[in-house]
This record gives structure tokens, sequence and C-alpha cells, in this order.
């Protein structure tokens, strides 16, 4: 079955709809977003164009801040300071990558922890590897809300996460962990990858290699969860698994596109609303 993620992530953005409004009715505002951008990659500034359109389409306003390329530590440390400190925000976003010179950790540490709706600061990271209650990064995020709606159950599964990145491998891993799954991280220093990724109920890949992952290496009746985004010979977009092939034994497989990706925003989008419903609490 083809896991379809940009319904899911239609149909969670039309219950923001509904949350915001009743957001509106109680507090007299909307739930809003500040997105910082620093630089001018390409790449991030499509990407933020698109968290704005999202947020207008669910009723969260949104404020784009924006700093030339050679802004300095200090002058980014101000800026996230200033937005922290304004008291109608409820959730600040800083665009990475960061310009090289600027140290990304010491600006994301200005966020406050309830308001840093991408989960990236070490306040949230640390909340997740403590199963505690906090604000969860958005793509690994998706991916449980996509387990939970397609009936797929973690608890007691084994689970092998290909990636160990600090924004998708690790805290996806740590999401699984605290849903009862017994989890496997292979990173580009693993040994035996075929072997790890065949012994997966559920398989989650987020190497960032085009065709990393091929019908051997997959259990028939896994559930393969596809975060890459790259793309092909040919200049088209793929994630990590070779889906005509995989598909045929996986029991669950996302698409790339239509899969994980739209699911992002979406949660970028509940991080923000849930938010602001908790500083109204
Ligand atoms: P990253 O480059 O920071 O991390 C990649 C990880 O994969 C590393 O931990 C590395 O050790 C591991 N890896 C690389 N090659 C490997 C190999 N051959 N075998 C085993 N492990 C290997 O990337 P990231 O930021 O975590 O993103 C991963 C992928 O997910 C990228 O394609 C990225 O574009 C995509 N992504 C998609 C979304 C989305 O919304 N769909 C969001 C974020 C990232």
């Amino acid at each position: 079955m083809i896991i379809d993620g940009k319904a899911v992530a239609a149909q969670i953005r039309a219950e923001l709809l509904t949350r915001t409004a009743r957001f509106f009715e109680k507090a007299g505002r909307a739930p809003s977003l500040a997105v910082l951008l620093i630089g001018d990659d390409p790449a991030s500034q499509i990407y933020i164009r698109n968290k704005i359109k999202g947020c207008a389409e669910t009723g969260i306003r949104s404020f784009d801040v924006r700093l030339p390329e050679d802004t300095s530590e200090e002058e980014a440390v101000l800026a996230v300071r200033k937005l922290a400190q304004q008291t109608d925000l409820d959730g600040i976003l800083v665009q990475l990558p960061l310009p090289k010179h600027l140290n990304a950790e010491k600006i994301l540490a200005e966020i406050p922890p309830e308001k840093d709706v991408d989960g990236f600061s070490a306040a949230n990271i640390g909340a997740l590897a403590l199963g505690k209650e906090g604000m969860v990064a958005c793509t690994p995020l998706g991916v449980m809300e996509l387990l939970r709606r397609y009936g797929i159950e973690p608890r007691g599964k084994h689970a092998v996460v290909i990636g160990r990145s600090n924004i998708v491998g690790k805290p996806m891993s740590l999401l699984l962990l605290n849903a009862d799954a017994t989890v496997t991280v292979c990173h580009s220093h693993t040994k035996n990858l075929k072997e790890e990724c065949l012994r997966a109920d559920i398989l989650i890949a987020a190497a960032g290699k085009a065709k990393l992952l091929t019908a051997d290496m997959v259990k028939e009746g896994a559930v393969v969860i596809d975060v890459g985004t790259n793309r092909d010979e040919n200049g088209k977009l793929c994630g990590d698994a070779d889906f005509e092939n995989v598909q045929k034994k996986a029991s669950f497989i996302t698409p790339v596109p239509g899969g994980v990706g739209p699911m992002t925003i979406a949660m970028l989008l509940q991080n923000v609303c849930t938010a602001a419903e908790k500083r109204l609490k």
C-alpha cells in the first residue's frame, strides 16, 4: 500500500483551520510564527515561501525577518532574542543552514523551548531523549503521524533508521524508541547495512542517497518510510529507496515526492498551533 502523505497533510491542514479559528475566538488573535532567514540561500528562500504560504492557508499569522549574509553572531543572537521577547509570537523558526561563520547551536539556544517550533534546540532534543513533552522536529514527527494515521504500531517492532543527523535520524530513532520499538540506527560507518535493514519491520531511510535502499535489503512485508530527497541521474526528484522494486516487498511504502515531504510543513504548522494553545492555557 502506498502511503499518501499529500492526502494526510491536507487532512491535517483542514483540522488546523478549525483549531486556529477556535484559538482566534478565545485569544482575539491568530497563532503566529516568525521566520528568520540569514543570507540568501536559494533553497532556503523556497522553503520559507512554502512555510509562509502554509501559514496563510491555515489561519496562522507569519512574520518574515531577513538579515544579510554577513550578519555577525552577536547580531543574529540579538535578533532572535528580540523575537523571543515579543509576547504576541507563539513560534520562532531560524531557517537552516545558517551562513558558515555562524554557530547554529548558540543562535538556536536563544529561542525559548516552548516557541522552538522546529524542535532543534538542545532543550527540546534533551526533552525528547528523556521522553518528556517538548517540541519535536517536524520531519520525524511527520513520519510518526503517518504511521499513526495508517494504523502502524511501532510497539514491539524492530525499527531500523538509516541516518543519524540531528534533524532527522537522531530524533526519529528517539521517537520510535519512545513508542516502544526496538531501534537500530545505521549510518555511513555501519558495516553490514543490508543485514541490519533485513531485520527491520519498520525501515526509515534518511541518508540522502538515491537508490541506496534496494529490494534485496527489505524484508517481505516491512513498512518502508523514505525521507530522502534526492535528484536521480535525469534530475528527477527521488528518495533513498529504489521505489519500483522495493514496493513489491513492502507492506506500506511512502513515495517521493508525495510521502514524507508534505508532512514536514504540516507538522510545523501543527507545532505553531500547539505552541499557541499551550501559551493561552
Ligand atoms: P545528513 O546528510 O545530515 O545526514 C545523512 C545521514 O545518513 C548521516 O547520518 C550519514 O551517516 C547517513 N548516511 C549517508 N550515507 C549513508 C550510507 N551509504 N549508508 C548508511 N548511512 C548513510 O542529511 P539529513 O539532513 O538527515 O537528511 C537526510 C535526507 O532527508 C536528505 O535527502 C534530505 O534532503 C532529506 N530530508 C527530507 C525532508 C523532508 O521533509 N522530506 C526533511 C529533511 C531532510
